[in-house]
């Protein structure tokens, strides 16, 4: 198949781009690089079955392809706060874009939406059928709130014009090929540690987050998109939760730092808790995450070694 993942230098777009040339698909990456580098996709570069298109999604672009895995936004709060105006125009404009595009060549198209349409949950932990709740005006709003309109526009072009969809809300998902300037807790925390500076927890760090390896995610997506009769929205994440302070001592631990923790303002909006109920993932896609915190730090900290010493 002939395949576009948009985002596809970014940090999750580059692993599924990896996994789709090893099943010998043609895979297109496009990419603006605000937060992705030619880095992450350097080494698919030469292979027949890649290609690689710049381009901003918020303009429009026709290729000829049978699926489309729409990934690209900046994922990092610190990122898309950095210009909000342009993060809605790449939700609304850019998922717009790409719904014309598989609207006019039938292609199959997965959203790669996020636990962030919960906003601030009151319900935990959180199933699909929960609408959130989320401040329309605040900070963090110009991602969830965009992110809730892609789904909208999704939900819109299948009932008006059958686009064949697949909307998808993933959770806290770390690995290597994160920028070192990413901002996200799960990077910086182990940066600092491996330089032995202070732990920087927002907060308390009594709020808690669930993490989700890089390879569990892509493998969940792929299933996702192969699914006949199912379109979601479902939950890829992985349920074991963790308060930040205890994410912060476990990088300690498995990093050997001697860095202290000092606790820093808490952002506005920053969600108290979150937690994926993934009973529709297990039922319907034969999904759950393989990958636990311990090993999946254990892959992501030898990554940050090597870039920080290429610095
Ligand atoms: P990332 O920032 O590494 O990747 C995003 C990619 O999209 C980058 O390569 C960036 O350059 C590209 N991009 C951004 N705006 C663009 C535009 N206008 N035109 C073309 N390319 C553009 O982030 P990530 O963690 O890999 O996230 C990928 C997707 O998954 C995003 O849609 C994000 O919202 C979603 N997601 C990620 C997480 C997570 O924890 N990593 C959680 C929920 C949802
Ligand atoms: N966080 C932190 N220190 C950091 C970066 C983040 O304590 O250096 C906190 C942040 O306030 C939030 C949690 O870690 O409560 C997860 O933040 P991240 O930006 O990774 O993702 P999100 O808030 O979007 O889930």
């Amino acid at each position: 198949m002939r395949i576009l993942v948009t985002g596809g230098a970014g940090f999750i777009g580059s692993h599924l781009c990896d996994k789709l040339i090893e099943q010998g698909h043609d895979v297109i990456a496009l990419d603006n690089f605000f937060t992705g580098s030619k880095e992450n996709i350097r080494h698919l570069i030469d292979h027949w079955n890649f290609e690689l298109v710049r381009h901003d999604i918020t303009e429009p672009i026709m290729l000829e392809v049978d699926q489309i895995y729409h990934f690209a936004c900046p994922a990092s709060p610190v990122h898309y706060q950095y210009n909000p105006v342009k993060t809605i125009k790449t939700n609304v404009m850019g998922t717009i874009n790409m719904l014309g595009m598989a609207k006019r060549v039938r292609a199959r198209m997965m959203q790669a939406s996020t636990s962030e349409v919960y906003g601030d949950p009151q319900i935990h932990p959180q199933k699909e059928d929960y609408w959130g709740h989320v401040n329309p005006i605040g900070v963090r709003s110009c991602y969830d709130e965009g992110k809730r309109v892609a789904e909208t526009l999704m939900m819109d072009y299948h009932r008006q014009s059958k686009v064949d969809i697949k909307i998808i809300r993933i959770f806290n998902t770390y690995g290597p090929r994160m920028a070192l300037n990413d901002g996200r807790v799960v990077s910086n925390f182990i940066i600092q540690a491996l330089q032995n500076k202070p732990i920087t927890i927002y907060g308390d760090g009594s709020q808690s987050r669930s993490f989700q390896y890089v390879d569990d995610l892509v493998e969940g997506s792929m299933r996702m998109m192969q699914k006949d009769d199912f379109i979601g929205p479902v939950n890829l994440g992985n349920p074991n939760e963790f308060t930040i302070l205890s994410l912060a001592e476990q990088v300690i631990e498995q990093t050997g730092s001697r860095s202290k923790i000092v606790f820093k303002e808490l952002p506005q909006d920053d969600p108290t808790q979150r937690q994926p109920d993934i009973s529709l993932a297990r039922e319907q896609l034969n999904w759950q995450p393989t990958i636990e915190l311990i090993e999946g730090l254990q892959k992501t900290i030898p990554y940050f070694e090597r870039k920080l010493q290429e610095q």
